[in-house]
């Protein structure tokens, strides 16, 4: 098979964040001490070499990115300070980029100002929208009919945006999926064929107990920046279900809804638990990457920002709905809400498919179908004993 190599790699790396691969000599001591790197996937050295030598295709067709959690051990070891961990991040981004077949993680990881103008665009349609479709007379006769002030489920009632929840969230399934459907093609090659379907369902289990507890990562020795990882990750996962699944629960007038004492007590819960998972886990990330406080958080690309102000910036705009819910200040409690999705929208239909969220989807599936492709080289070898 011959393979080809492309000059401009390293210059095209660098839009996605690479920074000093070149110093790379190749003494092997970033996979030695990486705590993840196995025999069989070897990194982060190998993705170093292929970046060095412009094997772009080699580089696309690599599982090894989604392996590496960036706990950053490499580059606290590396003797030329060629940050191998930030290597992978990049490379990250670039394999989100290569996967996405309509061009727009490209732009939305190379380009800031387009970053920028797309996350302002979506938010500022989401904010007219809001301001165009709100039932405001409704919730003025409303609240002197009822005597409470606020009237969110009046302005914009929650079967309403529940519909346009589950509008977005299929959209973004769709996206997404067909990205991770080119994904795992890629990275199988002729094996997604060969290897039988009984492999992929017995390893199915395993990608499940991946997705939900990361484990993989806790093997590293910064077990914190597990937890931190962990933190936002299941914070994430249980508004985002809460908003696109329960939002009729979710988005209330009063704190404890007297038809729904229970679920809404639940919903409450979970709410109160997510917001504060993500709080710290971002607000942790973001006093690290300024002050640079370790390997991971050294090197920020623009989309490490955007992300984290828009989940932070999406989070305290809830808190503070909850908070103007509570003192009864209606039109507070209705500007906020407008940020709240102006902020919120842009970040899950711009990241979940495209960016950065979108790791979510691939490191566990790349992780499982390596386990497969493992399971299966061992059961044929086994067999010719
Ligand atoms: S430790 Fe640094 S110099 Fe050594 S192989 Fe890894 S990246 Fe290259
Ligand atoms: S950042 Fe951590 S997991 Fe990633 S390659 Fe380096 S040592 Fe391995």
């Amino acid at each position: 098979m011959s393979v080809t190599a492309s000059p401009s790699l390293i210059k095209e790396l660098k839009h996605f964040g690479l920074t000093d691969a070149t110093q790379c000599f190749h003494c092997g001591n970033c996979t030695g001490v990486c705590p993840l790197s196995t025999e069989d996937n070897p990194f982060p050295r190998k993705l170093v070499r292929y970046a060095q030598l412009g094997l772009k295709d080699k580089i696309i067709e690599s599982p090894e990115p989604w392996l590496c959690y960036y706990c950053g051990e490499c580059s606290d070891r590396c003797p030329r300070g060629a940050d191998p961990g930030e290597t992978m991040m990049a490379m990250r981004r670039f394999l989100t980029a290569s996967y996405d077949w309509t061009g727009f993680a490209r732009k939305f990881y190379t380009s800031e100002a387009f970053e920028i103008a797309a996350v302002a665009i979506v938010g500022a349609l989401v904010a007219l929208a809001l301001i165009i479709f709100g039932n405001w007379d409704g919730a003025a006769a409303a609240a002197k009919k009822t005597g409470q002030a606020v009237q969110l489920n009046t302005v914009w009632p929650n079967h309403a945006i529940e519909i346009g929840d589950l509008i977005m969230a299929a959209v973004l399934t769709i996206f997404l999926l067909s990205n991770v459907w080119r994904c795992v093609k890629i990275t199988m090659g002729d094996m997604l064929t060969k290897i039988p379907f009984s492999f992929y369902i017995w390893k199915g289990v395993d990608l499940l107990i991946n997705v939900i507890t990361q484990k993989q990562f806790a093997k590293c020795e910064d077990r914190w920046q597990w937890v931190v990882h962990l933190l936002i990750m299941t914070g994430y996962s249980s508004i985002f279900l809460m908003v696109v699944v329960g939002i009729r629960w979710f988005q209330r007038d009063t704190v404890i809804d007297p038809d729904w004492p229970t679920v809404s007590l639940i919903m409450t819960i979970v709410g109160y638990y997510g917001t504060a998972a993500i709080l710290y886990g971002t607000t942790y990330a973001l006093i690290g990457r300024i002050r640079k406080s370790k390997a991971p958080y050294k090197n920020s690309h623009s989309t490490d920002w955007m992300f984290l102000i828009l989940l932070q910036a999406t989070t305290l705009t809830g808190i503070l709905v909850h908070v103007f819910i509570y003192l009864h200040l209606a039109m507070a409690t209705y500007v906020t809400y407008i940020i709240h999705l102006a902020v919120a929208i842009p970040m899950l239909v711009l990241e979940v498919p495209f960016a950065k969220w979108a790791h979510l989807a691939y490191r566990p599936v790349v992780l499982f179908l390596t386990r497969v492709k493992k399971d299966y080289a061992e059961a044929i070898a086994s067999l010719g004993h």
